[in-house]
């Protein structure tokens, strides 16, 4: 760390307000010591307490209060990584203000530039420029000695070197002697190059993809949606936006829903731009990260592919945002401040005044609206590239499908399964659970496996031989004794998870090559990505997977996808249900057929009847969105109203409760919103802690988090255990 600015004098300082990364509100207010410019934005490190740490200058403090103004500490020292630009600083008050979350918890985000190495590891150089200074002492002479080459030195390197401290840099720098000046980084982004491969596109392409050249070449804010069916090359298209931008010399942030899923995303990329795009993701090694963090600051990486976390970065000119997959439920952040990495994109474009672009097949309900009202600009693309016709989706109805006797696939599936592998086409297989079975149970007596700490079953992992929990991960070995009754080999496992369809698809078909997909298998995203490219290469027959399998891939010799329960994600009462199930289904339909297009889809279904059903056997896109557009309008749910959610938790039951009931006999009146609860949260119970839910509901127009922040100001506050989550425009609404 460099001590260098740090000073003991005290008379007529300055004070700026410095926010630091963690979950407090306010900023901290720091005397600048003399000598040292600050300005909003600037990165510096501070003493908190006894720690040192990293914050950035939010504002000036012209008026520090007088009985402080002794106690205030110094600002240590401002690291040489660019100013924040005013764009994130409002982007992090925003945030923080629409969640309700600490503006330091916000910060955090922006921060990551690897708490481990640190920023001050952003090598700085420092260079001869000037002549000799007036006094010269012997570490001086050992310095100049060092650098008289004239070239520029590591500047930690030549500190070392002639033995020196690094105030001796410092003061022959401010002699005009020295000048220093970041090392010139091994480009952690190559640059693309915007004509490097242009693709040949059809009319209907060219037509979107001059659309997206020119929004992003009007260099102002505006929202387009790229609304076009799987197989219909968005990619190829918005990258087209994104090569205008590089041309412009402005940088582009593509983010994706799932980052482990973008193995051929880069390698498309690389074939369109000549070099691979800069990732930012959670398994980024400390070295990479802090390399990365500085590069885009610099401005130096030109396209930056991430997950949602990468919407927080301190681009230095950020010129365009893509949020692929629109729809997906991954961008939302459920833990820490909640946001919708989505919404918030668009937040930042507007604050930036920068276009952006949402895409996807299945638009959210909240995009498809604001395209229908005109207040985002639809860009289509209705068909598949190169002629491939959609796949067509039948339903097979299993109440009359005849007693399974334990089996999930039905007859008619495991007929064409078996035709397709006769062809030496895939198949795939979808289930949406991960596990061998939901539930385990006791014949002998009717005991349940359930969750010690979680209002949850334990679900049966044979691959892993226990019964684990998907709350909190508790796990213990399947047992042979019923520990109830100890009846001897009298568990049964009850439904089929992924590895139990695996088991299935293997008796069916013996001397095919089966692959389980599933997050719970996948060490990390470099195996996550071997695995895909096994698939794609054809290396496996039967492809068995919950919704990671679901996302944006290119198989090319998949035809046939049967999802075996196609009810899943409807029967749990939330309002969204309908809209998720339809998106996943479609998305996971349309991985069939991509290159031979004649694919074709099974939904096992109990309810072909149910309008998701329907919309999806006809290919009716329009009706779903007519239905649920329709169903939320009536019913006040989004986009057409608002929700916040509220969960309280405590150890115990009753102080839970207790609370919950006390804040909402506090909220205030207002008879544009609805406080509904407190009821039991879905999930009564997690990790031993007791959970009641609150709902907040009103019509679209109304401050929530305005009203939420006045309520919770005024209400009981929490203390001991007792935890409150604020969760504004929640994903689930149960
Ligand atoms: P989507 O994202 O809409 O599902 P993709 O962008 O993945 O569609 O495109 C589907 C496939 O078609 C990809 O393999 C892509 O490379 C190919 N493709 C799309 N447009 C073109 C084009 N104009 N020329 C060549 N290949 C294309
Ligand atoms: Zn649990």
């Amino acid at each position: 760390m460099d001590h260098s600015t740090r000073s003991s004098s005290s008379s007529a300082t300055r004070v700026v307000d410095v926010l630091l990364p963690v979950a407090l509100d306010q900023a901290y207010s720091y005397r600048v010591p003399r000598g040292v410019e600050l300005a909003p934005g600037d990165v510096v490190c501070v003493p908190l307490g006894a720690r040192e740490v990293i914050g950035v200058v939010w504002a000036d403090n012209p008026n520090p209060d007088p009985r402080l103004h002794n106690r205030l500490k110094d600002v240590d020292s401002k690291l040489e990584v660019p100013r924040f630009r005013e764009e994130l600083r409002r982007l992090v008050d925003w945030v923080a203000n629409y969640t309700l979350s600490p503006r330091g918890q916000v910060l955090r985000m922006t921060l990551r530039m690897g708490e481990h190495l640190g920023p001050e590891r952003v090598r700085l150089g420092v260079r001869l420029v000037g002549p000799k200074p007036q006094r010269m002492t012997p570490a001086r002479a050992r310095l100049i000695e060092i650098l008289s080459d004239g070239l520029l030195h590591g500047k930690s390197d030549a500190i070392k070197e002639a033995g020196c401290s690094a105030g001796v840099v410092d003061g022959l720098v401010d002699e005009g002697t020295l000048a220093v000046e970041p090392m010139a980084r091994a480009l952690a982004a190559p640059e693309p190059d915007p004509d490097f491969a242009q693709p040949d596109f059809s009319p209907e392409q060219t037509t979107a993809a001059d659309s997206l050249r020119a929004l992003a070449a009007g260099g102002a804010f505006k929202v387009a949606l790229l609304d076009g069916v799987t197989g219909s090359g968005k990619t190829e298209v918005y990258f087209e936006a994104v090569a205008e931008i590089v041309r412009r010399g402005e940088q582009t942030l593509i983010l994706m829903p799932e980052i482990a899923l973008t193995g051929q995303f880069l390698d498309r990329f690389a074939q369109r731009f000549g070099v691979r795009p800069l990732e930012w993701h959670s398994e980024l090694t400390p070295r990479t990260r802090a390399r990365n963090w500085a590069a885009i600051a610099a401005g130096e990486a030109q396209v930056v592919v991430g997950a949602r976390s990468a919407l927080f970065l301190p681009y230095a000119k950020l010129g365009l945002i893509i949020v692929d997959e629109e729809h997906d439920q991954a961008y939302k952040q459920d833990e820490g401040a909640h946001y919708h990495a989505r919404d918030m994109a668009v937040v930042r474009a507007s604050i930036a005044k920068i276009p952006i672009i949402l895409a996807s097949a299945t638009p959210s309900v909240e995009s498809e609206v604001n395209a229908r009202k005109g207040r985002y600009q639809r860009v289509a693309l209705p068909s598949r590239f190169g002629g491939q016709h959609m796949p067509q989706i039948e339903a097979i109805d299993l109440r009359r499908e005849g007693p399974m006797r334990g089996r999930y696939i039905a007859p008619r599936l495991a007929e064409q399964i078996g035709i397709a592998i006769e062809r030496r086409e895939q198949a795939l297989l979808f289930l949406n659970r991960r596990g061998y079975a939901p539930l385990t149970l006791c014949r002998a007596c009717g005991h349940r496996f359930a969750c010690t700490i979680c209002d949850a079953w334990l679900v049966d992992h044979r691959f892993r031989q226990r019964l684990v929990c998907h709350h909190c991960g508790f796990s213990m070995p399947r047992p042979r004794l019923c520990p109830h009754c100890n009846a001897e080999e009298s568990l049964v496992a009850v439904g089929p998870g992924v590895e139990r369809l695996q088991e299935e698809a293997q008796a069916l078909f013996p001397d095919a090559r089966t692959m389980v997909l599933s997050s719970d298998l996948v060490t990390s995203i470099e195996s996550m990505r071997s695995e895909l490219t096994e698939i794609a290469e054809g290396r496996v027959d039967i492809i068995i997977g919950t919704q990671l399998v679901a996302k944006g891939h290119n198989f090319p010799r998949l035809n046939l996808v049967g999802v075996v329960d196609a009810d899943l994600g409807l029967g749990n009462g939330d309002p969204r249900a309908a809209e998720r199930t339809y998106q996943l289904l479609n998305q996971v339909i349309g991985r069939a057929g991509r290159d031979q297009g004649y694919g074709i889809g099974y939904l096992q279904t109990h309810q072909p009847e149910h309008p998701v059903m329907k919309a999806l056997v006809a290919c009716d896109r329009e009706a779903f969105y007519e239905s649920e557009i329709d169903a939320r309008e009536r019913t006040g749910y989004p986009p057409f109203g608002r929700l916040a959610s509220l969960i309280v938790s405590a150890g115990d039951r009753p102080t839970a409760e207790g609370f919950a009931r006390k804040l909402v006999a506090m909220s205030p009146p207002d008879e544009r919103i609805k406080v509904l609860g407190p009821a039991e949260a879905p999930l009564a119970v997690i990790k031993g802690r007791y959970r009641f839910r609150i709902l907040v509901k009103s019509a679209r127009g109304v401050d929530l988090s305005t009203y939420l922040r006045q309520w919770l100001a005024s209400g009981p506050k929490t203390t001991g255990n007792l935890n409150l989550e604020v969760d504004v425009d929640p994903q689930s609404f149960l």
